[in-house]
Parts: C-alpha cells; sequence; structure tokens
C-alpha cells in the first residue's frame, strides 16, 4: 500500500545539485562528527583490545554497542528531543539539549546546532566511562560498548540527512525514509526509529493508517 506523506520537499530540486551519499557527508556538520566519533571509537577499541588482549570479546562488545545506540537512539528522540515543557525551571533543563523543534519546523535546513550535539555526545561518551569503570565494570568492556555507541550514533545522523536529502530507492533504505517522513509530515508522535523502526514496534508507536483516520 503506497501511503502519500505529503509532497517530497526532502529531494533536492534540481538534478545537476542534486546530493549523492558522498556529497552529504558535507552536509549538516556530518564531517566533523564521522572523524570525531570515529577517531574516539577506534581509540577505545584500541585501547580495549591492547588492555584485554581479546580482539574478539571486543569486537562482539561493539556490535552490542551498535544494537544499543539504535535503543539510545529510539529513547533520545521520543523523550528528550521532543520534550517541550511548560514549567520555567524545565524549560531551563531543556535549554541545554539541542533544539529539534526547529528541525521539524524546517527540516531542509542545515542543523545549527550540530556542534552541540557532538560536544553533549562527546562529554556523555566520557562521563559514561568512568561511571561503568568506577561502578566495577571492566574498561575494556565499557571502552567497547562506547566505540559501538559511538559508531551507530556517526549512522544514525547519516541516516538522518540521507533521509532529508537523497531519494533512498532500494527497498530498506526507501523503508526508512517512508518511516521518517510520517513522523516529519504526519504524525510527531510515531515513528521515532532513524536507523530502525524496531524500536517503534517494541513501543507500539509505529505509524498506522488507521491512525490518520481515527484523527480524521
Ligand atoms: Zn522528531
Ligand atoms: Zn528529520
Amino acid at each position: 500500500m503506497t501511503i502519500d506523506v505529503g509532497a517530497t520537499p526532502d529531494v533536492a530540486a534540481t538534478p545537476a545539485r542534486r546530493p549523492n551519499p558522498i556529497t552529504i557527508i558535507g552536509m549538516s556538520g556530518l564531517r566533523s562528527i564521522i572523524i570525531v566519533s570515529t577517531s574516539l571509537a577506534v581509540l577505545y577499541a584500541l585501547v580495549a583490545v591492547v588492555w584485554s588482549g581479546n580482539p574478539l570479546m571486543v569486537g562482539g562488545v561493539v556490535l552490542l554497542g551498535l544494537f544499543y545506540w539504535t535503543f539510545l537512539e529510539y529513547i533520545l528522540h521520543r523523550w528528550m528531543l521532543h520534550w517541550e515543557p511548560e514549567k520555567k525551571h524545565h524549560k531551563m533543563i531543556r535549554k541545554c539539549f539541542p533544539s529539534h523543534r526547529s528541525h521539524h519546523n524546517d527540516p531542509m535546513k542545515e542543523r545549527m546546532n550540530i556542534m552541540l550535539q557532538l560536544k553533549i555526545t562527546v562529554y556523555l561518551s566520557l562521563v559514561y566511562t568512568v561511571f561503568m569503570w568506577l561502578i566495577g565494570v571492566p574498561l575494556p568492556v565499557t571502552l567497547a560498548l562506547n566505540a559501538g555507541v559511538l559508531l551507530g550514533y556517526q549512522a544514525y545522523e547519516y541516516v538522518h540527512v540521507a533521509c532529508h536529502h537523497l531519494p533512498m530507492r532500494n527497498a530498506w533504505a526507501a523503508t526508512l525514509k517512508r518511516h521518517h517522513a510520517i513522523h516529519h509530515h504526519r504524525d510527531e508522535t510515531v515513528n521515532f526509529g532513524v536507523t530502525t523502526t524496531i524500536w517503534d514496534s517494541v513501543f507500539r508507536t509505529t505509524w498506522k493508517p488507521e491512525r490518520a483516520a481515527k484523527a480524521a
């Protein structure tokens, strides 16, 4: 079943200037995100391998971290980015996190707060590493999990920019683009996953045509 998710402003109109999977790396601060996140992830993974002497374990935990990111992506998008508090002190807390409203108001606009987002990621990553180490989780495991989360984070940023700027015609990519387009153009209370639709299925927030029928 084909669902009209509105006009398709997410695809550049001029063929000559149409972005491709390589050129979008120059958009929305993606290059900085990829360089910083990859550097940190490689550093964490290398230290984990040297410390533990067990590259197989480190590889497995990195993969686990990648999967763990998809869960973080869902909860951060649903409960942090879409948190729009009324109370004054809650508003002050909200200001510490990147604005998401501006992205919903104009999805095609380059995100000006990308560096804030990147700084928060790096700080959280360091705080999380120290916290896990203090509560007794072996450092190589903590670092490997962190490396996977950072790789997942940059994949999220890439896929998100791609959803807005590329046609994404293969079946899997088209599903992600449509999933995110519905979040933007149909209903902001559904479809929070960007790199996967799994958690929307788990938390029952996948958009269904019946929702639109009920709302009408
Ligand atoms: Zn959103
Ligand atoms: Zn978006």
